[in-house]
């Protein structure tokens, strides 16, 4: 076997003994740094030493969930009448995603919604309706990420009744043909930018009303073909850096509109599956969102729903990623003491990093494989020794498998009888 150049060996020996994990042989696997310090590569180095620190205290053990603590803190953002606690007051203009983070993490974690949090659910987004779909807030624009937020809320509410009542197809159909731009994407609201979010958003309600017209479709995918960057990843428009929030949104918009084993033939999955593969970092286990980024627990979603996707498209196996690493950086690492999960040691828990960490635990404890031709409908098996407890999650839609079918199915029965 070709030995590692002496100054490589001399580096793997310096990282190892800095963290003190002698017998890791996953060390081996550290990116290779050059010796110039900026103020990236000392933020990199003291947040390693803060991950390390934590995973050392559980000893290869993986932490288990701490489903009530986390329900009690997404309560927080459940109370339709409740005003928003102090420290979130900043979140009053992403007041439909609040619904969509708790609810959708609560059910996600195990937890139920009691029967008021299903009624408060369509109770709140009622005042928030705007143009036939919905701002972030009452009396607030019309804007693509809050009404996505505000379907998969109501998604979660199980409220057929409401369904019926605040969302008519037609409405929804109008206001995203008057929101698609020439290139073939969408704009977020009236008079935004058009980026690969808005038309991952738009198509996602769309899918749910059964409103997806070739109309609507009319050279989107070539539009989402063009943000793959030179690196695999997407960036959010063309020519933009790539990242894992836009890439995630890139190929989940494609399993909607191609047969999730024709990806290939749209953009290059090769290249994007190298992308996301070095997106998971040691020793911390977690997943960066780009290049160069410190690890962060929401990519354990966007990222590893990412591989879910691509995985159904090429069959690449079920080893596309860690598992064991990045259950231990989430949970280990992310969990807050007083309940909800954080984006890294230091910060604080919040609604957005508790959904999304639950959702990227959820694609990690399951090997999932597309059902049927399309993208939109999928089977889960729990890996071994997975934490079952945990629901397994639609990589499309994001939330727990079965939520969005039913919707799909309740505007395409009701088409039907409309007939
Ligand atoms: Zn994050």
């Amino acid at each position: 076997m070709a030995r590692l150049p002496s100054s490589i060996l001399d580096y793997i020996a310096a990282q190892q003994n800095r963290h003190k994990l002698r017998n890791m042989t996953h060390i081996l696997t550290l990116p290779i740094r050059d010796s110039y310090v900026t103020e990236t590569s000392e933020l990199q180095n003291a947040t390693e030493e803060q991950i390390v620190a934590c995973l050392e205290k559980s000893r290869d053990q993986v932490r288990s969930l701490e489903t009530e603590k986390h329900v009690n803190f997404l309560n927080m953002f459940l109370s339709p009448d409740a005003p928003l606690p102090d420290k979130f007051t900043g979140l009053d203009a992403s007041r439909a995603w609040l619904l969509y983070w708790s609810a959708n993490a609560i059910r996600v974690l195990g937890g139920e919604l009691s029967d008021e949090q299903k009624k408060g659910i369509p109770l709140t987004l009622e005042s928030f309706k705007e143009d036939g779909v919905f701002g972030g807030g009452s009396g607030q624009d019309a804007h693509a990420a809050s009404t996505y937020a505000a379907f998969l809320a109501l998604a979660d509410s199980d409220d057929e009744d409401a369904w019926g009542r605040l969302i008519n197809p037609e409405e929804v159909l109008k206001h995203n043909l008057k929101l698609k731009s020439p290139d073939g994407g969408f704009a977020s609201n009236v008079g935004g930018e058009t980026d690969v979010r808005g038309t991952y958003c738009r198509l996602v309600v769309a899918s749910l009303t059964n409103t997806l017209t070739t109309e609507l479709t009319d050279g989107v995918i070539k539009y989402i073909a063009s943000c793959q960057s030179y690196e695999g990843g997407f960036g959010g428009s063309p020519g933009n850096e790539a990242h894992a929030g836009y890439t995630y949104c890139a190929l989940a918009a494609l399993a909607i509109l191609v047969p999730i084993r024709e990806m290939d033939q749209y953009v290059n999955v090769e290249s994007c599956l190298a992308w996301l593969s070095a997106r998971q970092y040691q020793p911390e286990g977690g997943f960066s969102g780009r290049t160069n980024k410190l690890v962060d627990a929401c990519y354990a979603y966007w990222v590893g729903a990412s591989l879910v996707l691509i995985n159904g498209a090429v069959h690449a196996g079920p080893s596309l990623w860690d598992r064991k690493q990045l259950a231990q950086y989430v949970l280990n690492c992310c969990q807050q003491s007083g309940g909800g999960l954080r984006d890294k040691p230091g910060c604080k828990a919040d609604a957005y990093h508790t959904n999304y960490a639950a959702c990227g635990i959820a694609m990690s404890q399951y090997i999932y494989f597309p059902e049927g031709e399309n993208g939109l409908y999928w089977q889960a098996t729990s890996c071994d020794g997975a934490d079952t407890s945990i629901c397994p999650v639609n990589p499309v839609y994001g939330v727990p498998l079965g939520v969005a079918e039913r919707m799909r199915l309740y505007f395409t029965l009701k088409e039907e009888n409309l007939k």
